[in-house]
């Protein structure tokens, strides 16, 4: 039997992560909205194992917050008392563990109603509380009210359709709610008075039916998507993971992160990361693009604090249309692609502007940047990048490194690659040029061979034919080539060596090879017959 309550309002403090942490202030302003009618205090809740500093991950990184820097943001957020509560078996963040301790405390202080903030462990954390002390829980709360002595909380119900208004049975018993952060907004009380009381327990033992295999910190990567200036979000309405996967592509053409909806996380075509809305992130990017979803409050709730929202839906009705900045009403399946091929151009147009203008001014304004994007649009590795364009993968590396500046034949096979019509941004000069260029390289082999042209007049062709005749022993100084294109040798008569960057192969009649021009290349016979081979020449 628990005491008679008093009107105290606590709140349950995560410190594994900042983003968690940051949630918890929120809920601290959500618990100011009823300390105050009941005219008791906020209390932070802090459970620690009474070591110092941050946790450590895995990896030995600090990672979460620590305690003495969550006290004071508490205080300075709206907590008027911050109670921590210590036991070396509160080392490791689990439900159970958690449970058991908080339950302790609120048997011993009888507080109105403990607050956790809408997270995995916040809803774990509630549940086991509420069923140990067999005690009222509200779920999901995004607003509260205190109605004759007792707390009124809003939950969003039937999939966001309706909202539905809670409160305790038992008003006897200290009740536990899960709320939704974004919902509330931190306070910001610059006030440093907030009173600290140390509650050491003993005899916490952890249970022995969970055991804990792994743990990892919240990749970087993932922080990204809050902070992100543009965002790309698909829901259920792009129907398959391949769907989803045209949502990746038209984010990467955007250099835009993706989010998702519910739907897809649950049907694992993206990380539960990603998940927008009230049990996910909050963004507020200048734009966002939602497609293929309907706009459920849960969704909506995590994105209304963007600049612009363009919705695509096939559903003239959708709700997602109310409260979108622009509407398009199209079939996602159709339109997708569509806009990703169009900013691709648009994309390629820059970069062809940008070497035009001026090499170094192109490094600085992230040309690099770009063709990574555009090479991640396609989910492709640099080495299959490098497969693509027949550019070697270091030269793209450095490229998007912005340590060297890419030629416009490189743009033109990257345009090529990408489905983008290279026509579109390439002057008829930069042609001319490209085209020289190729001339150059035609000329400059005729040096050291002696071959036959198989194409007479298509110097300006990208495919032509040699017949390239060695004599035996052949003594003349070798000559690395290393030129664009690609080359495929096929060995008439004869035997060739030919060296391709630091390995030496051995061709004898009738065996052929392929290789990338851009790879340093010498051909020797050292035969005492001569050595005629049959060479297919490529450049772009
Ligand atoms: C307590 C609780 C918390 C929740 N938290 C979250 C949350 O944080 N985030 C979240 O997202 N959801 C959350 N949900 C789920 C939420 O209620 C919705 O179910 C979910 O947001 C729906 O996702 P959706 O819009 O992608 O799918 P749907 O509602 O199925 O909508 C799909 C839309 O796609 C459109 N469409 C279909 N085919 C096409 C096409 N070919 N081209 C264009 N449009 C098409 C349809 O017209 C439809 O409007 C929560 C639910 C509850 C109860």
């Amino acid at each position: 039997m628990q005491n008679s309550l008093n009107n105290d309002v606590w709140v349950y403090i995560d410190l594994r992560t900042q983003r968690l942490f940051n949630a918890c202030l929120n809920v601290i302003a959500a618990a100011q909205q009823l300390a105050g009618p009941f005219g008791g205090q906020v209390v932070a809740l802090i459970l620690t194992d009474g070591e110092d500093g941050p946790k450590t991950n895995a990896g030995g990184e600090p990672s979460g917050v620590d305690v003495a820097a969550a006290m004071e943001t508490c205080g300075a957020k709206g907590a008027d008392k911050i109670c921590i509560i210590t036991h070396a078996a509160l080392a490791d963040t689990r439900a159970d563990t958690q449970a058991e301790a908080l339950n302790r405390v609120v048997h011993q202080k009888s507080p109105r109603v403990v607050l956790f903030a809408l997270s995995d462990l916040g809803r774990e954390i509630a549940a086991f509380c509420a069923r140990q002390a067999n005690a009222g829980l509200i779920a999901d709360c995004v607003g509260f009210e205190v109605d004759k002595d007792q707390i009124m909380a809003d939950c969003p119900s039937w999939g966001g359709e309706i909202m539905a208004r809670l409160s305790f049975a038992d008003s006897t018993q200290t009740g536990f709610v899960t709320v939704s952060a974004h919902a509330f907004s931190p306070l910001d009380t610059k006030k440093n008075d907030a009173v600290i009381e140390k509650i050491e327990l003993h005899d916490l033992i952890p249970s022995n039916r969970l055991k804990r295999i792994s743990s990892a910190t919240e990749a970087l990567e993932h922080l990204k998507l809050e902070n992100a200036k543009t965002v790309v979000v698909g829901g259920a309405g792009v129907r398959t993971a391949e769907g989803f996967a045209g949502v990746r592509r038209l984010a990467a053409a955007m250099g835009a992160e993706v989010g998702a909806t519910r739907p897809p996380v649950l049907r694992h075509w993206i990380d539960e990361e990603r998940l927008i809305g009230q049990t996910g992130k909050s963004v507020r990017p200048k734009l966002l693009v939602s497609i293929g979803t309907s706009g459920a409050v849960q969704y909506t709730a995590g994105i209304v604090e963007s600049e612009t929202i363009v919705a695509i839906n096939r559903d003239p009705d959708a709700p997602i249309f109310q409260t979108a900045d622009i509407g398009i009403v199209a079939d996602a399946k159709d339109l997708v692609p569509l806009v990703e091929s169009r900013i691709k151009q648009v994309v390629m147009r820059d970069l062809a502007d940008q070497l035009c203008v001026d090499k170094t001014d192109a490094a600085e304004n992230g040309f690099g940047e770009k063709i990574c994007k555009l090479r991640e649009s396609h989910n492709w590795s640099i080495e299959e990048l490098a497969d693509q364009t027949g550019q070697t993968p270091e030269a793209i590396d450095k490229f998007e490194r912005n340590q060297s500046t890419p030629s416009v034949s490189f743009l033109l096979r990257l345009s090529k690659a990408l489905g983008v019509d290279p026509g579109t941004f390439l002057s008829e000069d930069e042609k001319a040029d490209i085209l020289d260029q190729r001339a150059k390289a035609f000329i400059k082999r005729t040096k050291n061979y002696h071959y036959q042209t198989l194409t007479p007049g298509g110097e300006n062709q990208h495919l032509r034919g040699f017949m390239i005749t060695i004599e035996p022993r052949q003594a003349h100084k070798p000559v690395a080539y290393k030129h664009e294109g690609e080359e495929f040798v096929f060995v008439m008569e004869g035997s060739l060596e030919l060296t391709l960057g630091n390995k030496v192969k051995q061709l004898k009649t009738g065996e052929s090879i392929w290789y990338n021009s851009e790879t340093s290349h010498k051909l020797k016979n050292r035969g005492n017959e001569v050595t005629r081979c049959l060479v297919m020449l490529f450049t772009p």
